[in-house]
Order: structure tokens, then sequence, then C-alpha cells
């Protein structure tokens, strides 16, 4: 998803709040049949259907949840669709629709929302999303755009943070920590060209990284998966804020505790070498980290054999009672107490 370099800028002055809200919107497709009316009425239409609704939201603020200084526009406005599709798939749902509301100051030529919709529509298109309206309004300085995702699930489909049993296995998708070490190159990066703007950056040891960082992917295959395999998940959430913090909605929702072990945590080589490189602790990464779009769920223990072996899933421990606490076992075979910290709790180390 490399940048268009265009060196062209209009003013959004000159296009008017009309005319670039139909600029922006213009060439999204409509895809879902509960799509009734998209954008250009007071308010989009959906057909409502028998199923139950999903509708989840987040708000993103230059220089609190992203810097631009190293995210390209297109990659903000790809990213900002997944963390809200990431959220309605951890429902066990399908996601549908967006909308997406922006505030910008005119420091931003038109080129650059262009840019941000362009990875709004890339993530539409991928994910056969309907973008059905929004708002847009100026800024004093920086930008913010928020945007909520609709979905749909049965409802005998959804499932919530709460229902999570003693002795059901603890199970993660893909693997964790690479997008935290992709900020943390990012961030190296743009501190060596503050010192020197010609030395440019050889990041090919980091590309996974970085694209976790940059691009990430909500695992809308992962509800599939699990239908196809016949599990149904007791308690599921998406791993936004780093695998520790999610384990303690899981069990503080579920009442009960947890065991997860250190030798289990799924990691890429690119992480086990970077955190050498940059002398971290690859399972403090793993537990803190966030942003992996990963799901974090709980299958009872009967489904052990269905879940085993498969590429897209780690087994990392499993649920204990609630008084025995969230406990982790290190590689020496030590018991030591989780801690719910969020990817900005290691950030400021
Ligand atoms: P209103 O004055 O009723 O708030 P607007 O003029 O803000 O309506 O919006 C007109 C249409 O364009 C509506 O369908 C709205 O949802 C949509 N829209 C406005 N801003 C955006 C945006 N940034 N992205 C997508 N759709 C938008
Ligand atoms: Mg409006």
């Amino acid at each position: 998803m490399l940048e268009d370099k265009n060196p062209q800028k209009t003013s959004l002055s000159e296009l008017g709040e009309f005319g670039l809200i139909n600029h922006i919107t213009q060439h999204f497709k409509v895809e879902n049949p509960s799509t009734i009316k998209a954008v250009g009425d007071d308010a989009a239409v959906l057909d409502a259907s028998e199923k139950q609704t999903l509708v989840t939201t987040d708000l993103l603020i230059e220089g609190v949840h992203f810097d631009l200084s190293y995210m390209p526009l297109k990659h903000l406005g790809y990213k900002a669709v997944m963390v809200n599709l990431s959220d309605v798939y951890a429902m066990n749902g399908s996601a549908e629709q967006i909308t997406v509301s922006i505030a910008v100051s005119n420091r931003f030529p038109l080129e650059a929302i262009e840019e941000l919709y362009a990875g709004i529509q890339l993530a539409c298109n991928t994910y056969k999303i309907d973008l059905i309206g929004g708002d847009t309004t100026s800024s004093t300085k920086g930008m913010l755009i928020s945007i909520t995702a609709i979905g749909k699930a049965n409802k005998e489909d959804v499932i919530y943070r709460n229902g999570a049993k003693e002795t059901d296995l603890i199970v993660v998708s893909g693997d964790l920590g690479a997008a935290y070490l992709g900020l943390q190159v990012l961030e190296r990066e743009k501190q060596v060209f503050k010192v020197d703007p010609n030395n440019q950056p050889d990041l090919d040891n980091y590309t996974y990284l970085i694209e976790r960082q940059l691009k990430p992917e909500a695992r809308k295959d992962v509800p599939g998966i699990l239908k196809e395999l016949k599990v149904k998940p007791t308690a599921m959430i998406d791993i936004s804020d780093g695998l520790s913090s999610e384990l303690f909605h899981i069990c503080t929702q579920s009442k009960v505790g947890c065991k997860i072990y250190e030798d289990k945590l799924p990691l890429d080589p690119q992480v086990i070498s970077t955190c050498e490189e940059f002398e971290l602790d690859s399972t403090m990464v793993a537990l803190s980290g966030g942003e992996d779009y990963e799901l974090l769920f709980t299958v009872p223990i009967d489904d052990f054999e269905k879940i085993k072996g498969n590429p897209n899933f780690s087994v990392i421990g499993h649920i204990t009672a609630e008084n025995q606490g969230l406990n982790l076992v290190t590689r020496a075979n030590q018991e030591i107490e989780l801690k719910a910290q969020g990817w900005n709790a290691l950030k400021g180390d």
C-alpha cells in the first residue's frame, strides 16, 4: 500500500463542506443488502432483519492515537476501519456498515483527505463494508477521526466477554507483540531522522513489525474458521490493549482466574530478534504490547482436539477458579501474577 506522493494541493475551502463530502464519498459502492440508504440523506437506512445488531465506535486523535510523521494517511484510514471491524468480529459477528466522522484543520489540503479516504475505501472493498454516513467538521489544529461499525449476528452466535468457565482453554489467533515493536522501530527512525534527515532508514529486518503497526488486518476469518471446526468460544475479545489487559477483561467479567504459559505465547521470529536488539523482554512485549488486533477466546476443554495443531490458533493456557487470580507460568516453571498493563504502560518505560 505505497503512497502516491501527489504534489498538488487543493485547499478545502475551495470545495466547501458539501463539495468535500460529495468528493470523498462518491466512489463508495454499496455491497450489503441490509444497506437500504447510504450517504446522502439526513440519516442512513438499514434493514434490521431478525438478527441482533452489533454497534461499536472508536475515536482517534492526532498526537494521541496516531502520529502523521510516520503514519501515512492512507494507512491511518485503513487502520481506523480495522480497529472497529475487529470489535465486531470479537463478538463473533459479521461487519456490514461504517460511519466515518472527521474533523480537520486547514493545515490539510484536499489531497490529504483523499489519501485518508483511499485507505478507508480499500478497507471497505477488502472487507465488504458499506460507508453509510458520517460528519465533516473543522478543527483548530489536528485531525480527529471517529468511526462507528455496525454488524450483525444470530442471537445464539454472539459471544460476550463474560462466558469463560473454569477448565476452559485460552486460545489466541495469530501472533503477539509485533505491532508494538513496529511502533518502537518507527519511533526510533523518527528520532534518527530528526538528527540527520539524509539518513535513509534500512527497515528490511522489520518489515513484518512495521506492517503489523501500519496496516493491521482484523480477523474476519476467525468466526468462520470456528464455525467450520464446530467450536463455539465461551468468551471472546480482540487484542487492542495487550494480552494481559484483555485477559483481565475476560476474567473479571467471567468471575474466573487464569493460568497462561510463557513458552506457549506465539511470537514471530522478527519479534524475537528485534526484542534482543532493543533489549526488551519478548514475553513483556507479547503481554503488554497491544494493537495486535488478534482474537483471544476461551473454549471448553473438550474442544482441544479440534483446536490443537490448527495453524491459526495457539492454546496458551486455561481458566482457573477466581480466587487463583491471573498467573503466568514462566519457562523456569515459576508462577508470577499478571498485571493489567495496556500498551501505554509499557510505552512509559
Ligand atoms: P447533516 O447536515 O444532516 O448533518 P451532512 O451535510 O453533514 O448532513 O451530511 C450529508 C450526508 O453525507 C449524510 O448522509 C452524512 O452521513 C454524509 N457524510 C457527511 N460527512 C461524511 C464523511 N466524512 N464521510 C462519509 N459520509 C459523510
Ligand atoms: Mg453533519
